[in-house]
């Protein structure tokens, strides 16, 4: 029977899975992709096959279908009855904090569970789901082996001089630190970019993730040099609904002068801050550029402003700059965003090619651009399959 990879990621109310074939001869491929949003609410599936085409789509009722278990149990049971000549060899896990300690994927034991439940209060909103989930499995079907595959690995390469922040060094030891994020997508592109645009591989090249979480990656020869994240996923760029990097004394302000909550404070942060709070609008891209709102217009432009101002931190950090990669939902469609961006990193050397640009081309700048600026679509899900085979040897 044909071996097949679950890959879930699970978030606070949605979870988005994909089923990859493991065929005896040819490549790993997916062949169902689906998620579940509006768990604890209105939950609803959508599932589509390999080629993109719609198998399910259907509404729950909320009492049945409230917890990651009950969720699972559904896609276990949808899975059986589509895949019944496949058999699931193993789950693997987008988990979003390794800690200090985690710099390549881990099989799950219960000793590894107990160790990666410290670190929930490093990313209270994401970390219990994704342990959440990987219960859920074991609840499902105990045997199962499971990977867990962390946003933080891709990082671990980075210098201590980067990772820190100027408080008392115990506050390090304690594991205030940067970390950074997307490490899942930075390292799909990193060991895309030798077959895709070998060129650069092995240069000075600055990803920038822009999706409804956005960071930047400085990475040198295939490795993590620093990023735009830090100690969570609220640092650096102007996000959908997350302000990214501000001075902290913000936040104490709105503590301790305008009586606002840590809970209140959290919500700010997190869901009302960025592309949405500052256009009063949304926080889809796609709406705020086809809008002609003045506040739309300003936070396209800060957000444009954001990205070319960490590009420069990050090219001086690198000592150079030999290519600028874009990519996830923003990257990868938004022709105007990467032309914005472009535009203003003229001053490094970037050229775009407005034409290979407006095509979404792989490469969208001048033959002779001293830098050269790419569009790679990311595959976090993928990535995951492919850890996920490795260790448990499938
Ligand atoms: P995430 O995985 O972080 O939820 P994605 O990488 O899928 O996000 O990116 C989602 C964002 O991409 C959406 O908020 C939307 O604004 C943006 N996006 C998708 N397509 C386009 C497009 N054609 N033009 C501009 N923005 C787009």
């Amino acid at each position: 029977m044909e071996k097949v990879i679950l890959v879930l990621n699970a978030g606070s109310s949605s979870l988005k899975f994909s089923v990859f074939a493991l065929p005896a001869a040819g490549s790993m491929h997916p062949v169902a992709v689906g998620q579940i949003e509006g768990l604890g609410t209105a939950p609803r599936l959508k599932v589509k096959d390999g080629a993109g085409e719609r198998m399910v789509d259907e509404q729950w009722d909320m009492s049945e279908v409230a917890t990651h278990a009950q969720a699972l149990q559904r896609i276990a049971g949808l899975l059986r009855s589509r895949f019944q000549g496949s058999v699931l060899a193993g789950v693997g896990h987008r988990v979003v904090h390794g800690g200090p300690e985690y710099s390549a994927p881990l099989l799950i034991t219960p000793a590894a569970m107990t160790r990666l439940e410290t670190y929930v209060p490093l990313a209270p909103l994401h970390q219990p789901h994704n342990l959440a989930a990987i219960r859920a499995v074991q609840e499902v079907q105990p045997d199962l082996p499971q990977v867990a595959c962390f946003d933080t690995a891709f990082h671990r390469s980075q210098d201590i001089v980067g990772q820190l922040y100027g408080l008392p060094y115990e506050y390090y030891e304690r594991g205030i630190r940067r970390y950074g994020f997307h490490g899942l997508s930075y390292e799909y592109i990193a060991t895309t970019l030798p077959s895709v645009a070998p060129e650069i591989a092995s240069g000075r090249v600055v990803v920038a993730h822009l999706g409804s979480g956005a960071s930047m990656c400085a990475i040198h020869d295939g490795r993590s040099v620093t990023s735009s994240m830090g100690f969570t996923a609220l640092d650096g760029l102007l996000m959908g609904t997350r302000p990214g990097n501000m001075d902290p004394g913000i936040v104490l302000y709105l503590l301790q002068q305008e009586g606002l909550s840590a809970k209140e404070i959290e919500d700010l942060l997190y869901k009302r801050s960025g592309l949405l709070g500052l256009s009063g609008i949304g926080n889809d891209m796609r709406v705020l550029l086809a809008s002609d709102a003045p506040r739309a217009r300003l936070a396209i432009e800060h957000f444009v402003y954001r990205i070319s101002r960490e590009l420069g931190a990050l090219a001086a950090v690198l000592g150079g700059l030999d290519a600028l990669v874009f990519t996830a939902g923003i990257g990868e469609n938004s022709a105007r965003i990467r032309q914005l961006v472009c535009e203003k990193a003229s001053w490094l050397g970037v050229e775009i090619d407005e034409a290979a640009n407006e095509q979404g081309s792989l490469r969208i700048s001048r033959t002779g651009s001293r830098v050269s600026a790419w569009v790679v679509p990311t595959n976090e899900e993928l990535m995951i399959a492919h850890h996920t085979r490795k260790l448990l040897a499938l």
